[in-house]
Order: structure tokens, then sequence, then C-alpha cells
């Protein structure tokens, strides 16, 4: 039997979370053709792989990568990760349906630049991802701030009964055209005013379309178990399945918070449909003047428009090196994002262990100094937190980030290894695997992984990538 790619002696971990198994698997075109002990079977390409362990492709379920995916489309920040499928949209920000003209207003400024090609329709950006596709798999979610964007002249009030109707269509018509479910982003200013009603009125639409109310929530600090309830009586209101995004509790005050959200969690997961995802690490990524300054410990810029030599540089050292306040250094910097210490590492581990809890790196690949989550979120799980720490099982750690997230959005063919299913792969060292990203040094690839294979195609071999672009959309 001839295979394309033949993996030979494979330690694999199938992502249902099952204990590993050492098998052959043969790739033909774009699937698994077969699985087990295969010694009659031959490969165009083979790979000796004793040692390695081979496991489906990581699904990263919350990225703000809708305009890179197009202007740098190798997507080496996420296939040398071992990521082959992405999750755009989130936080209430989606890249299309996109009617305003910039200047936008923060954070969409943040994940789209002034020259964003404009995608009136949703349908439009997924033909364009069609015809020029990147390397990585691609699904969207649509942003409820994007839709307030489009159809408000005035950000800073409710939507009236026009707008929401306006709203609602839009999103209709968005969910019709493989937007995978709806993001909201309360917490940001162009969504701030939406009251609990009106994130109601969107989720029933995406109920509507059997999909999913995902949540940047109003708070993630001192209002978080507020927030959280908030988000659950959204769900309950519109029967709808929802989803906490990068689970926090922000601030000194709020450390140990966890313990209490997460039982909130345990609770409603008896009545209705709830999940969420996380990063691993204590420090959280967004525009500089969210607030997010007056909870952290530290505070780096990541990027500032004005004062682009600031990149990387800690906010307070800034201040005082201009002689001025914190408030002030920062009024100066913007617009800017920045990297704020704000959580506790029991918190982190907490969430991260949570049985229902998917990984997710929240990466913004734009700008000179990104958060070293970018590229290294999920080697720093298998790495840091599974083999180091000790804190689950490398077949639960790589469930969490495969097959758990692929079912959770309803990815099909996706997360699991198993003949039939789509050839996303990735072979990795497990005894090497780590981020090499660092606050320092963002852009550093990760170690220990060997390949990563989207759709039955190599996209990053040998610590590069290889110039395939086989990524698909998904809906
Ligand atoms: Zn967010």
């Amino acid at each position: 039997m001839q295979a394309d790619i033949l993996f030979r002696n494979a330690e694999v971990i199938d992502g249902t979370g099952a204990t590993r198994q050492r098998l052959d698997v043969a790739v033909i075109e774009d699937r698994i053709a077969a699985m087990g002990d295969l010694p009659d079977w031959r490969g165009g390409v083979e790979h000796e792989c004793t040692g390695l362990v081979l496991a489906p492709g990581f699904i990263d379920p919350h990225v703000h990568h809708d305009e890179i995916v197009l202007t740098d489309p190798d997507m080496a920040c996420m296939t040398s990760q071992g990521v082959t499928t992405i999750i755009n949209g989130n936080c209430g920000f989606s890249i299309a349906p996109l009617t305003a003209v910039p200047p936008f207003p923060a954070p969409l400024d943040i994940i789209l630049s002034p020259d964003v090609p404009r995608f009136v329709r949703f349908g439009d950006y997924r033909a364009r991802l069609n015809a020029e596709p990147p390397a990585v798999n691609t699904a969207c979610l649509i942003g409820h701030g994007t839709l307030r964007i489009n159809a408000m002249t005035d950000l800073n009030r409710p939507a009236d009964a026009a707008e929401i109707a306006a709203m609602r269509t839009a999103l209709d018509a968005a969910l019709s055209e493989g937007g995978i479910g709806l993001s909201t982003g309360p917490f940001y200013p162009p969504a701030r005013a939406a009251p609990t009603s009106e994130l109601i009125e969107m989720a029933r639409v995406a109920q509507a379309h059997g999909k999913l109310y995902v949540t940047h929530m109003r708070d993630e600090g001192d209002r978080v178990r507020e927030s959280l309830e908030e988000t659950l009586e959204i769900g309950r209101a519109a029967e709808c399945g929802v989803h906490v995004s990068h689970h926090k509790c922000a601030g000194l005050a709020n450390h140990g918070l966890s313990e209490i959200t997460l039982a909130m969690i345990d609770a409603a997961r008896q009545h209705q449909d709830v999940g969420l995802d996380t990063t691993p690490w204590i420090a959280s990524s967004t525009m500089l003047n969210s607030g997010r300054h007056r909870q952290a410990t530290r505070v780096l810029v990541a990027e500032s428009v004005p004062h682009p030599e600031m990149a990387g540089r800690d906010l307070a050292d800034i201040a005082a090196e201009w002689c001025v306040d914190i408030d002030k250094a920062m009024e100066r910097l913007l617009p800017a994002t920045g990297t704020f210490f704000i959580m506790d590492e029991g918190d982190v581990r907490r969430i991260l262990s949570y049985p229902h809890t998917m990984v997710c790196s929240d990466g913004i690949a734009r700008g000179k100094h990104p958060h070293p989550r970018v590229w290294g979120t999920f080697p720093r799980v298998l790495g840091h937190y599974v083999r180091d720490v000790g804190l689950f099982s490398l077949e639960e750690a790589v469930h969490r980030m495969t097959w758990m997230t692929a079912e959770r959005f309803g990815l099909k063919g996706r997360g699991r290894l198993a003949v039939g299913q789509f050839a996303d792969l990735v072979l990795f060292d497990a005894a090497s695997i780590a981020e090499g990203a660092t606050f320092e040094a963002p852009f550093t690839p990760a170690h220990g992984i060997i390949g990563t294979w989207v759709n039955g195609r190599a996209v990053w071999r040998d610590q590069a990538t290889t110039g395939a672009r086989p990524g698909r959309t998904l809906s």
C-alpha cells in the first residue's frame, strides 16, 4: 500500500484523552488513511518517529489574527507551535462584516490596520481566504463590537430598536455565510454601553444558527463574579451555549477568586451549556489605556504609535525618564498596547486544570513587542505545565488543545487522529518541548516541534516555514 506520508513508530496521542499508543500513521492526500502496524505500507515521504509524539494539530480557539492571515499567510507564529487551526474574530471584534471607515476606535485599531481591505460581507472575507489561503485552517466569530461600530453613530449608549434590528440582520447574514459564532466584548469601550438585554438579543441570533455566544466578559477583575453571572444569564435567556474567553481573575484584590468562578461554572453546567478557555501566563495583553495598569504589578509597553522606540520597555521606567506620572506617560504613548502582570499563578494553574478548560493563546501578532503567548502558548503548556510542573498528563493537555476544542466549536473532521479525519498533525519531542518566546524576545520559535502538517501538507519543518499554504476556511 502506498501513502503520501508515512509516520513510523510514533507515540500517537489521538486527542480524545486516551493513553498514547505506538503506531504507524499513513496519510493520503488530505486525510489519515490508515493507523496501526503498517509494515506493508510505503510512503512517498517516510518519517521515523521513535520516541516522538504524533498528535492532532493544535486548535487555537482565541486569536486576533483576522488581518495577519492575509498579510503574513505563512503564520509561523502558529505553525511553529504545532497549531493547525485558529479561530479569529474574538472579544467582539472581527474583521468582517465591516462597513465603517478608519480611524477605527480602540481596540479595533489594534486588530486592524487603517489600510485593511474592507469586507462589507463576511462571505467576501471567506472568499478572499479561499482564493489566497494561509498556512493554517481558519474559522471566524462575528464580533458584536464590529457590528456596533457599523450600525451606531454614538457608541456610548445602548442600541435602540432599529440599531438592534440592523445588527441582528447583519449577524444573521454573517452566520449564514460561515461565521462560526458570535463574540462580544462588553469590557471594551465600543460595547461598554451595551446592556445585558442587547447582548441577549444578539445571542438569540447565534442560538437560531445553533452557534455559540463567546465573550470577553464585562469585567475580569473586581466584578468578575457579576460578569460571569451576566454571561450565564445571557445563555439562559437566549437558550444559547456560552463560552468564557481567556478566563482570568485580574488584580491583586481578586487573586484566588477562581475558586469561586469555577464553582459557579460547575454549578451552571448542571443546567446550561458553558465552556471556557485560558492562556498559560500570569500576564495579559490589551490596549494600554484599558484601565488594567491599575491592577497590574508591572506593565510593559508592547507597541506605541507615537513612540515606537518604547516597545518592550517598562511603563514605570518611561514615566520616571519623562518625569511624569504613569497616567501622563500613558497618554503620551497612545495609541498603544501593553502587557500587564495582573494574575496569580495559583489562579492560572487552577483554571488551566479545570476539566473543561481549553488552551488558547489570545495572540495579537501585530506590533513590535507582542506578548510571548503569540509564539509560545502551546509548547509552554506541554513543557512547563505538563512535564516540569506535572499539572496534568500529556494526553490530557493534548485533549484540551484539540478534540475538546473541535467539538466545542463544531469543527468537523478536525482535532482527533482517526482514519478518515483530516491530516492536521504535529510531531514533537515531549522531552524537549518548550516555549522559546520570552517577554524580552517574544518572536523566538518554540523548541521541540519537529514538524507541523495541515491537510496533509508540511507547513513547518526544520525550524522554518515550508511556504505551503494549505489552510482552509472552516464553518
Ligand atoms: Zn479578549
